[in-house]
């Protein structure tokens, strides 16, 4: 991901960046930085970009011309998300970090004085933004902050693909309290679950200590957590079915669009899939309309919405069974070398799974997340096994040579294993056609849902097909 910064102090900018994790990600290429100084563009001759606001009052204001041919030549033609740092602009959040490390590149525009001339912010800026309800004197470190908190969401910056997942506000949930040696300090021991070793009580303790924390902190977000802990108990009377909507709510993916009478609407961002659950079929039209418009896909879990929705024009992925791993035992893996797969596997990936350019993009993002591991033998990668964007357990590939000796029990036992740490339930959806996978799930003693769920494409089939 690449941020252009628009400044009139492009030194503060690539100074303060330098240090530590961000500074590692641009020295490793991960992500790129480039700080423009507004005054190279400014066409007067002692480079001044500032000048009197019309109708008076105090301060200077930036002007138009060297602040818009800063934008064009970083543009260079392109459309570019183009971000103003005001006090003026929505909160910047969690959420919205999320949503812009989505970008390949991203425009910071800093002000400084007053301000900058309206009139070049109305043609430009896509997202005003502001770090708070304070006024600082310059853009520059409400640009700092954002590059820092989008960054921190691009796979590959942070070493370790739980962290981000874990910290405050991920599940509109403040972080648990954290503790490291000396086991007692000022006659304070370390909570004793800590030392269990145990993860599941582990998860369990840090779920009730961030619960608690964020209800006497934060009424505002725990009002958002108690909403989605109401839907996920009423879910759980039909739980076997609706799993991968639990799921996506309780890891912090999933949003509430709509839930009325027992038909759901849920949307997860990050995997731009939107859930749609349906009690009644009179209401298909009334769910279709409060779900996003055209996201990568529609997982559908009733077949009066699966239908309306190819009558919309929507096209059919497929039909697959749903399998789940209800127990909370590790299973045991007996292949001992399956390890995470590194950005280097990704050829060997590509290869043996993906179809076009567009899925190399995709296994690159999932190997750089953390989410795949491959099993090795001396010669190197002979299958690999990895977690889908929406959470869904897939992607699994045993070599044809090394096939019959339990390596894909062995894969899925793993991942299943790493996801159990997690307080995640496994899950996966097998296509109803695919019969070595449907018999993999039995052996593993997944338990398969009474209905099937539909992958339906988000974008209609005229779309889909225009080229
Ligand atoms: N006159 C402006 C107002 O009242 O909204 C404040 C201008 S401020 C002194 C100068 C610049 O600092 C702004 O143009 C903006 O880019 C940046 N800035 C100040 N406070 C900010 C905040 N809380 N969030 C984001 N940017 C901020």
């Amino acid at each position: 991901m690449k941020f252009h910064v628009l400044t009139l102090f492009p030194e503060m900018i690539r100074q303060g960046l330098a240090p530590s994790i961000i500074g590692r990600a641009l020295e490793k290429g991960i992500i790129e930085l480039n700080a423009v100084d507004i005054r190279d563009y400014s066409l007067d001759k002692h480079r001044k970009v500032d000048d009197y606001p019309y109708g008076g009052g105090a301060g200077m204001l930036m002007q138009v011309q060297p602040v818009y041919d800063a934008w064009q030549a970083v543009c260079g033609g392109k459309k570019l998300r183009t971000v103003y740092v005001t006090p003026q602009g929505v909160p910047f959040t969690q959420k919205l970090a999320g949503d812009m490390a989505k970008e390949e590149e991203l425009v910071i525009l800093c002000g400084h004085y007053e301000g900058i001339d309206q009139r070049v912010l109305d043609e430009v800026v896509t997202d005003f933004v502001s770090i708070g309800d304070y006024v600082l004197t310059g853009g520059e470190l409400p640009a700092m902050v954002m590059i820092d908190a989008v960054s921190r969401l691009v796979p590959g910056v942070l070493g370790n693909d739980a962290s981000a997942e874990e910290e405050s506000f991920f599940n509109d949930l403040l972080e648990y309290p954290h503790y490291s040696r000396p086991e007692v300090w000022h006659g304070k021991p370390v909570p004793e679950v800590l030392l269990t070793g145990n993860h599941r009580r582990v998860t369990e303790w840090r779920l009730e200590q961030s619960v608690e924390k964020t209800r006497r902190v934060r009424p505002d977000l725990f009002a958002k957590y108690e909403e989605k802990q109401k839907l996920l108990k009423a879910l759980s009377k039909d739980k076997r079915n609706m799993i991968p909507i639990m799921e996506s709510l309780s890891r912090g993916q999933g949003e509430i669009l709509y839930q009325k009478d027992g038909d759901v609407v849920v949307y997860a961002p990050f995997s731009e899939v939107c859930m749609l659950a349906l009690s009644n079929p009179a209401n298909c039209e009334r769910v279709y309309q409060s779900a996003v418009k055209h996201p990568a896909w529609y997982l559908v879990f009733s077949r009066e919405m699966k239908d309306y929705l190819l009558q919309q024009g929507h096209a059919l992925w497929g039909e697959c069974f749903q399998y789940l791993y209800t127990l909370r035992q590790t299973m045991p893996v007996a292949y001992k070398q399956i390890r995470s797969l590194t950005i280097e596997d990704l050829p060997y990936v590509n290869a043996h799974y993906g179809q076009d350019g567009e899925e190399e993009e995709y296994l690159a993002e999932r190997i750089l997340s953390g989410a795949m591991y491959g099993a090795y033998d001396e010669q190197g990668l002979i299958g690999f096994i990895g977690c889908h964007n929406d959470g869904s357990m897939g992607f699994l590939f045993v070599e044809e040579p090394h096939r019959g000796k339990g390596i894909a029990v062995s894969l899925e036992s793993f991942l299943i294993n790493r996801q159990l740490e997690r307080g995640y339930i496994p899950y996966c959806h097998v296509r109803k056609e695919n019969t070595a996978s449907l018999h993999l799930q039995e052996k593993l003693g997944l338990y398969r849902a009474g209905r099937p769920v539909w992958w339906v494409f988000g974008s209609p089939e005229s779309e889909l097909t225009k080229d």
